[in-house]
């Protein structure tokens, strides 16, 4: 294993800097150090802790732009949704400071005596964190973690570790002690590793690819770590012909081409009512050849290139092989042929086994098909091995709601593409993983809930 890995900008592969490669022995020695700071961050009084969460959220308002251009220059997002990022970093903070004095326990009436229930901290938390929203999804592990009193060692992807870095230092400016929160860059089969198997970790909190949690799951088997797992997506939106066409043609491209389509939440399967087709796909069509791809660092771009050219190979291998029912309708022109450049595709086909309908691609492709009525719509919807995200579109109250509580999924919208806010809870069902996230119920997954009963017999 090298000392140090070199981190690049897709937009053409220059590299930007260099990290550690953190070894097995590094992370003992800062899982040691988070540990020790656990004793004392832990027993901190609620106003305290909730003080310092606040500067934290605080400081990172304040260097919004400067984290938003690392976060563009290190992943190729659009500079608009970075800044829009950030701006969801600090809202996660000052959410979870506020959470702080608002999770308590119960009393439960029991017979001769009082039953209370408590609330405590896990210990030392792992965040192994993605690389399509590094900023954010670091903040939605740590902001609870440490609102509920643990402490956090985060390993980013290995792609994608700069806006962590920055987070660290200005978790120290904000006051917190050193110990309390830690980046570990480096590898998931080395640094990541080494978080699983060492015994000093309380709870692993992972967002990633079903595979590797997975093999998360086996492995922390081992010690039972509590364990939350945000997995992969294969989300789909229902279009009826009832629905307002026109205000869903326009809402659709940038469901799941925006963050050139590296969203766990991607709305990449877009199932659309057989009498309706035709008119939806012409109104569609319009909008997507207007969407705007280029440079990233411009405040106008809609969608910059995939991460890194190990990912635009996988995203390609698919449009590669693709199925001969399947037809490609679409495709922009390339922005570059230097970097990761790709460009937005839409595929159409009626074989719903293919593997571009039942697999994550992770990329700018979308795939239309039809389905004949509700009771087929939401059979399909349910067709893959995942449930995290998903849209009904249709003027009908009813069947929204019958639609949507038939789908299998941990979060759907009606006549909107939305699937994150701050305040309410996020996770999978199936193998889109298990563990909410955001919301009080995050502050659920990352304490442990203890209940005391006091004997009143004299
Ligand atoms: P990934 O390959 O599973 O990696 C995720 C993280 O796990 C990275 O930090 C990775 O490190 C680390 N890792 C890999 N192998 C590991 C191991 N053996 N032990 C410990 N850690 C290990 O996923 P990705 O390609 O970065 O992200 C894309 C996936 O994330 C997609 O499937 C997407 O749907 C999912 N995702 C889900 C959500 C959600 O909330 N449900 C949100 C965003 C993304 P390296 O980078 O060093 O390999
Ligand atoms: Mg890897």
């Amino acid at each position: 294993m090298t000392d140090f890995m070199e981190i690049r900008n897709p937009v053409d592969y220059s590299v930007i800097t260099e990290v550690e490669n953190t070894s097995k022995k590094k992370v003992g020695d800062m899982v040691a150090i988070s540990s020790a700071a656990f004793e004392k961050y832990s027993k901190l009084a609620p106003s305290d802790r909730a003080m310092l969460l606040r500067r934290f959220a605080e400081l990172v308002d304040k260097n919004k732009q400067e984290l938003a251009e690392l976060e563009t220059k290190n992943m190729g997002k659009p500079i608009s949704d970075s800044l829009d990022e950030i701006s969801g970093v600090a809202d996660v903070f000052y959410y979870y400071s506020g959470a702080i004095d608002k999770h308590f326990g119960t009393t439960v009436p029991v017979a001769n005596g009082l039953d209370l229930t408590l609330y405590e901290p896990i210990g030392v938390v792992g965040a192994i964190v993605p690389w399509n929203f590094p900023a954010l999804i670091t903040s939605w592990k740590v902001g609870p973690a440490l609102a509920c009193g643990n402490t956090v060692i985060i390993k980013p992807a290995e792609w994608t570790p700069l806006t962590a870095l920055r987070l660290e230092e200005l978790a120290l400016e904000a006051g917190y002690d050193q110990g309390v929160i830690q980046v570990a860059t480096g590898l998931g089969e080395e640094t990541g590793e080494a978080l699983l198997n060492n015994p000093l970790v309380s709870k692993i909190s992972f967002t990633g690819s079903t595979r590797v949690g997975k093999h998360i799951m086996r492995v922390t088997a081992g010690d039972l770590k509590r364990l939350s797992l945000e997995l992969g997506g294969k989300s789909a939106t229902v279009v009826f012909k009832d629905a307002d066409l026109e205000k869903a043609a326009k809402a659709q491209p940038m469901s799941v081409f925006a963050n050139c389509g590296q969203d766990c939440c991607a709305r990449s399967r877009l199932l659309i009512e057989e009498d309706g087709y035709d008119e939806f796909k012409e109104l569609l069509m319009k909008e997507v050849s207007n969407v705007r791809i280029g440079d990233p660092a411009d405040s106008s771009t809609q969608v910059g290139p995939l991460v890194s050219e190990h990912h635009k190979a996988r995203v390609s291998w698919f449009l590669e092989n693709l199925e001969s029912d399947v037809k490609a309708i679409y495709q922009s022109d390339l922005y570059s042929s230097k970097g990761a450049w790709f460009p937005i595709t839409v595929l159409e086909t009626d074989n719903n086994k293919t593997k571009v309908v039942q697999e994550e691609i992770f990329g700018p492709v979308v795939t239309l098909m039809k389905f004949k009525d509700e009771v087929d719509a939401i059979k399909m919807a349910n067709s893959t091995v995942y449930g995290l995200s998903g849209s009904v579109w249709t003027k009908d109250i009813g069947k929204a709601l019958r639609v949507a509580q038939g789908i299998k999924s941990g979060t759907l919208s009606v006549n909107s593409n939305s699937s994150v806010r701050t305040s309410t809870p996020f996770g999978g069902f199936k193998e889109s993983g298990f563990g909410k996230e955001l919301g009080m119920e995050a502050m659920e997954t990352y304490s442990e809930k203890k209940n005391v009963y006091i004997s009143t017999l004299g």
